[in-house]
């Protein structure tokens, strides 16, 4: 049958959702990209490496 988007995106991993809405206690180690961040978009960047979205370095 089929989902209504919404319906899945409540259950999918937060791996799998794109935008991080709603999402603010992910239990993932590292810091989220500060460039990122001022686009409202939350990435997770493990420190020392830079972030798969924009290239910014995080330290
Ligand atoms: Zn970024």
């Amino acid at each position: 049958m089929y989902q209504h988007p919404s319906v899945i995106s409540a259950t999918a991993p937060p791996s799998m959702i794109g935008n991080g809405e709603g999402i603010t206690t992910m239990p993932v180690p590292g810091r989220r990209c500060p460039a990122c961040l001022e686009r409202g978009n939350t990435v997770w960047v493990i420190p020392g490496k830079c972030c798969p979205q924009c290239g910014t370095p995080v330290n």
